[in-house]
């Protein structure tokens, strides 16, 4: 859900507009998969209202997002576990009681979009290997695709419906992960900006 933004008219041009939407766009979509991949997806409407105010309270956090406590207290926990938040705690004078104010740590973001591409890019790099090395056999309806080794326990034939089974030309599938891979390599992400997710929190 794209944030919405405020109708100002002091822009000097559109072009210079259309640049920053696209910047910020790409920085929500950076925020949303580094959130997604370290915390979970379910995660992800918490973290865009903490985006925009720091140190919130569990219970306005749990309101917010029409969750219980217990379950927005999970999310905040998995969250911290990554940093990407961090918490200040105020006794509350009537009740007596500790109450928990979060807030989002945007900075860890960039940090943690860097090392999962590196992570990806090792993993692609492992499979490209594999499919560089071995010879790969698949069933001709498409049930199952097995390495050398394995297709050798089957005797060759497909274990879902004993189609017998034929070595594949992977060559198509080497160049598409070389591609992946490249890209990945190449592409430089763009710089988290700061007006969607700040980078100081107010103490
Ligand atoms: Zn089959």
């Amino acid at each position: 859900m794209p944030a919405k933004k405020p109708k100002k008219k002091t822009f000097p041009k559109k072009g210079k507009v259309k640049v920053e939407k696209i910047k910020v766009d790409k920085s929500k979509k950076i925020v949303e998969d580094v959130v997604t991949e370290v915390a979970g997806e379910d995660v992800v409407p918490l973290v865009k209202v903490m985006i925009k105010k720091a140190n919130v309270s569990e219970f306005k956090l749990a309101s917010s997002i029409k969750k219980e406590i217990n379950l927005t207290r999970n999310m905040l926990y998995r969250l911290y576990n990554s940093n990407l938040v961090s918490f200040i705690r105020k006794k509350d004078k009537r009740k007596g009681w500790y109450i928990y104010y979060w807030t989002f740590n945007s900075k860890n973001i960039a940090y943690l979009a860097k090392d999962l591409k590196k992570k990806k890019i090792e993993r692609l790099k492992e499979r490209l290997d594999r499919e560089r090395t071995s010879q790969f056999y698949i069933c001709s309806g498409g049930c199952i695709r097995l390495d050398f080794e394995q297709a050798t326990e089957f005797e060759f034939k497909c274990p879902e419906c004993g189609e017998l089974l034929q070595m594949q030309d992977n060559t198509k599938k080497i160049q598409e992960l070389e591609v992946e891979i490249k890209n990945l390599e190449t592409c430089q992400e763009p710089p988290v900006i700061a007006r969607y997710a700040r980078s100081t929190p107010v103490a």
